[in-house]
Formats: structure tokens, sequence, C-alpha cells
């Protein structure tokens, strides 16, 4: 029996029960505001806590990727089927960050809406960051960068999305779901306007970003800052060891550039980073939340926790001498 054939068999085995702990929706009382709470599957950490926002008491969300995990390396499992089997409504992230989940989705049998919470924003497409023969690809063939939530404006975007999604399942409540969404948007302004004044302390000669995959792009866009080289060179960690041309190439970049340190992610392994910042002898900051959340109870355990913490990293970083 194939993988899929028996994802099937499990998520047929367990369509009886419900994880969400919730009614089903043709069970629910008909009056406005009441009802269960909409069973939501988000793909990672960071629309889970999105969702979470938005939605308040109203949903109930089962996230797939969790905290410190990698998406872009995502192995699903049989009760990640499970949860979208039982889902109402499942948010992804689109922009080639969650494509895994297409798979997975057909074969859990789901009947939740899709949505993808990154629909109307325009991707970036990051520039060529070194001039090596692998690099030159044309424009159309440039990968597209999924880290747009790096920009907290962006984040205000996915949140009103969530919120019109949340609204069409629960129309009783779309008022609530809308001022939530407001709510977050001006404390997302806040965050943005509080980091704009947190990079001025940073020299614009030293705002510069060196992490291990291309994370942090939208950031840069955002801030002032240039990304000056990737030690994985793309968008994605999917990308195997770099090739010792590469690693000398990015120690070249960061000498040239003069920066004092260098980044370390949450979801990926700092080996090969650690190796580039010795031989160029530059420090390495602590590890950025760039892909996913901190665990609850963590010091970045929230989208606006994670980007303070990020950008105080950062700051402290490039700012010292
Ligand atoms: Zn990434």
């Amino acid at each position: 029996m194939g993988w899929i054939a028996l994802l099937v068999a499990f998520v047929l085995g367990l369509s009886a029960c419900n994880s969400f702990g919730t009614v089903r929706p043709s069970q629910a009382p008909a009056s406005p505001g009441a009802g269960p709470p909409i069973a939501v599957v988000t793909t990672f950490s960071i629309l889970a806590d999105i969702a979470r926002v938005v939605g308040g008491d109203r949903v109930i969300v089962a996230n797939l990727v969790g905290p410190g995990q990698d998406t872009h390396t995502f192995q699903p499992s049989p009760s990640d089927a499970g949860a979208l089997a039982r889902a109402d409504l499942t948010i992804e992230h689109g922009l080639g960050f969650d494509v895994w989940l297409e798979k997975l989705f057909v074969a859990s049998g789901s009947r939740a809406r899709r949505i993808v919470a990154t629909a109307g924003i325009e991707p970036f497409r990051p520039e060529h960051r070194t001039d090596g023969a692998a690099q030159k690809v044309d424009e159309h063939d440039a990968e597209v960068d999924p880290h747009v939530w790096h920009d907290p404006r962006l984040v205000g975007q996915i949140a009103l999305t969530i919120a019109e999604a949340l609204s069409a399942r629960d129309p009783a409540n779309a008022a609530t779901y809308r001022e939530r969404a407001n709510r977050y948007v001006t404390e997302l302004n806040q965050l943005d306007a509080w980091i704009v004044t947190r990079v001025e302390t940073v020299p614009p000669s030293r705002r510069a970003l060196v992490t291990n995959h291309d994370s942090l792009g939208y950031f840069a866009r955002r801030y002032g800052f240039r990304v000056v080289a990737t030690v994985l060179g793309g968008v994605s960690t999917e990308a195997s060891e770099p090739s010792a041309a590469a690693v000398a190439e990015v120690i070249r970049d960061i000498r040239s550039a003069a920066v004092p340190a260098i980044f370390a992610e949450n979801v990926s392994n700092p080996r090969i980073l650690a190796r580039v910042a010795q031989e160029a002898g530059v420090r390495v900051a602590p590890p950025l939340y760039t892909d996913a959340l901190d665990a609850p109870g963590g010091r970045a355990d929230t989208y606006v926790k994670m980007m303070r913490y990020n950008v105080d990293v950062i700051v402290e970083a490039l700012a010292a001498p």
C-alpha cells in the first residue's frame, strides 16, 4: 500500500472523532454570535498566531509546522492529514513556502475552504547576491521570496485577509473579526514605527545582513538594509550544502562589506555559518527567529515578540564596534 493509501485509510479511521473538540457545524445553534468555534488549520506557527489574534475564542487553530520547525523542508505525517480532514478553514502561506500542503490536502479528503494568506501581496524577487555563474539566471526565473512576515505592514494585510475568510465562514461575527484585525493592524503599525526608530541607531554603512538562507529580504527592503550574502544562497533552506567556491565567495563578500556580525537562524543548522564567521573574522549573533516562532512561553512566542527580539539582536550586533 502506498503512502497516500495508508493516509486515506488513517484519515477515514479518524473521521468519527474531532481533535478540535467542537460539534460539527451542522449541529450548530442558529443564534447569531454563538455556535461552535471555527476549526482552522494553519501551515506554520506565524500564521497560527495571526489566526488566533484575529479569531479570538471564535477559532480553534490546529497548526502543522510547529515552533522552531522548518516549513521549507517539512515532512507531513498522517496526524496532519487528520487535522485537515476535520478543518472548516485551511490557511496556507503561498509563494512557494508550504507547497507540500497541496498533496496532503487532497489525500486528507478535506472539504475545508482553503485560503492563501499572501493573496494580493506583490512578491519580492531578490536580486542576485553574488556574481557566481550559478546565480546568473533570467529575471523571470528568479525565485519568489516567501518571507513577507518580516515586514509588519504585510502581516497587517494577512490579518485582514484572514478576517475576511472568517467573516465569510461565520457572518454573524464578521464585525468582531474585522475589529480584531484592525486593532492588530494598529499594533503592527506601532511595531513598524518602533523598528524604524531602533534601526536609526545603526549607522547606514553598517545596515548589512548576512544570514544562513535568504530570509530577510522584506525586512531589508523596508528598513534600509543590504543583504550582503547568504550562506545557502537562496530563499529556501532546501539547498544542499554550498560548494567550497560559494562559501569562499560569501567570506569575500563579508570581508568587503566589513560587517561586524552575521546571523544564525532558529530553523537552520548554524554549522557552516559558524565556519564562515570564523574564516571571515566576524561574530555570530544570537539566532534570529526567521521562519518560525519560539515555543509557547518562550521569548518570541508571538509574531510581535519575535520581531522585537530580532530587531534588538540585529541592532545590538551591528551597532557595536
Ligand atoms: Zn525561509
